[in-house]
């Protein structure tokens, strides 16, 4: 069963708790820090039922196992998940690298929720050696079109070149940023700490906030 979690290891701060519906995630991330650490992650995602009490007034990352829209999830299971969100009062995270898959589920989403969409790089060229998940442009055209509280999260950072990533950030119109590194190191190409630099400044020169994970700080040096 999918069990609702206190937020550990390297989730975001402002997380408090996380709940994996579906197992399995069709992007096969080179990264992933699941299917590399602790448990496989099929193709295809399975639902964990049954589903637990969520309680209310708590911030849950929903799908850390899975990314619930990504093209090939059973869109079945998905409006399971969002009705089941939607009878508990709480604040909703969903991330996906397919925020596009995201419009036609608009009626079903629950009233307090937040989208995020990663965007390690504006380089499709070296996402599509490590991810099957849609292009940077993709990802930043369904974000962009998404309404409500949303962000970017640039993680893990690959190396990227710095005017084309903030128009990409920009169209998404988010709430804030966040940037992190590669944990486990992957042997990923990641970008200097003069251009990370840059990229900071330029994202506060279009007032866009920064959430720095403690992880850049390998980086940064
Ligand atoms: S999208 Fe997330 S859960 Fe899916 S393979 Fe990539 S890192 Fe893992």
């Amino acid at each position: 069963m999918g069990k609702l979690s206190k937020s550990r290891g390297n989730m975001y701060d402002w997380v408090t708790h996380m709940w994996s519906p579906l197992t399995g995630c069709p992007h096969q991330c080179s990264y992933c820090y699941v299917k590399n650490s602790w448990r496989d992650l099929p193709e295809v995602p399975t639902l964990e039922v049954p589903f637990p009490n969520l309680g209310s007034g708590k911030t849950i990352f929903i799908g850390h196992l899975c990314d619930m829209f990504a093209e090939g999830v059973n869109e079945s299971d998905v409006l399971k998940v969002l009705e089941h969100c939607r009878k508990f009062d709480n604040e909703y995270v969903f991330q996906t690298k397919n925020p596009e898959g995201v419009w036609k589920f608009k009626p079903y989403l629950p009233e307090k929720r937040m989208f995020g969409t990663t965007i390690e790089t504006n380089r499709e060229d070296l996402l599509k050696e490590h991810s099957k998940a849609p292009d940077p442009i993709s990802r930043a055209n369904g974000l962009g079109q998404i309404e409500g509280k949303k962000f970017v999260t640039i993680e893990p950072i690959m190396d990227f070149d710095v005017p084309e990533l903030l128009s990409l950030i920009v169209f998404c119109k988010p709430d804030f940023v966040n940037i992190g590194a590669d944990s486990k190191r992957h042997n990923l190409p990641e970008p200097t700490a003069e251009k990370i630099t840059r990229l900071v400044q330029v994202l506060g020169v279009h007032g866009i906030t920064i959430r720095k994970k403690v992880n850049m700080e390998r980086l940064l040096k």
